[in-house]
C-alpha cells in the first residue's frame, strides 16, 4: 500500500500520459497512409468489419448529410487523395464523386454499382411505387433507373464485403489470415442477423405503410414488407392543400397503418398529412446516423431499422 502512495505527481503523470501520447502518434501515423474511405456510412459499416485490425475505415459524408445533395469540401479532397482505397456506390447516387476520382488510380477505387455480381441483383428504381407517387417537388429526380440504396440489401452487402476482402488482400498480403477471418465472421454474423430480422418482421407483413423516400426496396422485398408507395415532397417546404388532400386520399384508400418520415422531415409537416386519419408516424434512418463504426455495426444498423419499423407497425 505504501508503495503506491509514494508515487509522486510527476511519476504519475508519466505513467498516465506517455502511453496515451504514443498511442495518439501511432494512430496518426496509420491514418495518414492506410485508409479505406467509403462515401456513405452504411458502406463504411461493411468495410469496417473487413478492415478490422488491418487498416482503418473512414467515412466521407458527415452524419446528417444526404448523398443525394452533398457537395465535397476541400478536406474531403485531401481524404480521397490520401486513401488507399475509395469505396462508393455509383454516379447516380454520389454525383459529386466521378470528377474528383478522375485523377485517382483506377486500382484504388471500387464503384459498387459496376460490380457484375451486384449488377445482377439491382432493382429498378421506383417501378413498384407508381401508384403512391404524387407529382410534386422531387429531390430524387436525379435517381437513375436502378435503386442505388444497395446497402439496404444484406445480399449485396455480402458481395461488398467479399470485394473489399479481395482488394485488401492485394493491399496487405501479409494480413491475409486476418482478412479471411474478418470476412468469415461478417458473413456468419450477418446470416444470424437476417434470420433474427425475418422472425421479428413476420408479424407486420400485412401492415401497409408509405415512405417519403423510396430507399428501402431491397430490404422490403427480402423481408416481405408491405410498402404501399412513396410520397415525394420537399422536406423544406410545407406541402400545399392539394398535396395534403391527395396524400390523405392515398392513405385512406390503401388502409395504411403508418407513414415513415426520415430525420430531414420536420414532424410538423408529416403531422399535417395524417391529421384526421388513424395513420401513425414512424421514423426510419437509412444511413445509420447515430451508429458508430465497429465490427458489428452493419448488423446493428439493420436491427435498428427493423426496430424502427416495428415501433410504428407493430401496435394494435
Ligand atoms: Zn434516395
Amino acid at each position: 500500500m505504501k508503495k503506491y502512495i509514494s508515487l509522486n505527481f510527476k511519476q504519475l503523470l508519466r505513467i498516465l500520459i506517455l502511453p496515451s501520447l504514443l498511442f495518439i502518434t501511432q494512430s496518426i501515423a496509420t491514418r495518414a497512409n492506410a485508409d479505406v474511405l467509403t462515401s456513405v456510412k452504411p458502406i463504411g459499416f461493411i468495410t469496417q468489419a473487413i478492415t478490422y485490425g488491418v487498416t482503418e475505415t473512414d467515412v466521407l459524408l458527415p452524419d446528417g448529410a444526404s448523398p443525394h445533395t452533398y457537395s465535397l469540401k476541400p478536406s474531403d479532397l485531401v481524404k480521397i487523395k490520401q486513401a488507399q482505397l475509395v469505396v462508393w456506390v455509383g454516379e447516380d447516387l454520389e454525383a459529386f464523386m466521378p470528377t474528383v476520382l478522375k485523377g485517382i488510380d483506377k486500382d484504388k477505387q471500387i464503384e459498387l454499382m459496376e460490380i457484375p455480381d451486384i449488377k445482377k441483383l439491382l432493382r429498378t428504381g421506383t417501378q413498384n411505387h407508381e401508384h403512391g407517387k404524387l407529382d410534386s417537388d422531387d429531390e430524387h429526380d436525379h435517381h437513375g433507373s436502378y435503386d442505388e440504396h444497395i446497402w439496404l440489401s444484406p445480399q449485396i452487402a455480402k458481395i461488398i464485403a467479399k470485394t473489399v476482402h479481395d482488394k485488401l488482400i492485394d493491399l496487405y498480403p501479409d494480413k491475409r489470415d486476418l482478412i479471411d477471418e474478418n470476412l468469415n465472421e461478417f458473413t456468419i454474423k450477418l446470416a444470424e442477423t437476417e434470420q433474427s430480422i425475418a422472425k421479428k418482421l413476420i408479424n407486420v407483413q400485412n401492415s401497409g405503410y408509405f415512405v417519403f423516400h423510396d430507399a428501402y426496396g431491397y430490404f422490403e422485398s427480402q423481408f416481405g414488407l408491405k410498402n404501399l408507395g412513396s410520397f415525394t415532397i420537399n422536406p423544406a417546404v410545407q406541402p400545399g392543400v392539394q398535396t395534403v388532400y391527395a396524400i390523405k386520399q392515398e392513405l385512406k384508400e390503401h388502409q395504411a397503418v403508418c407513414v415513415f418520415r426520415e430525420p430531414q422531415f420536420s414532424p410538423a409537416v408529416i403531422e399535417k398529412l395524417v391529421n384526421g386519419t388513424d395513420v401513425r408516424i414512424g421514423e426510419l434512418n437509412p444511413l445509420g446516423t447515430d451508429i458508430a463504426l465497429s465490427k458489428n455495426a452493419y448488423s446493428q444498423f439493420l436491427l435498428r431499422l427493423t426496430q424502427q419499423l416495428l415501433d410504428c407497425l407493430d401496435k394494435n
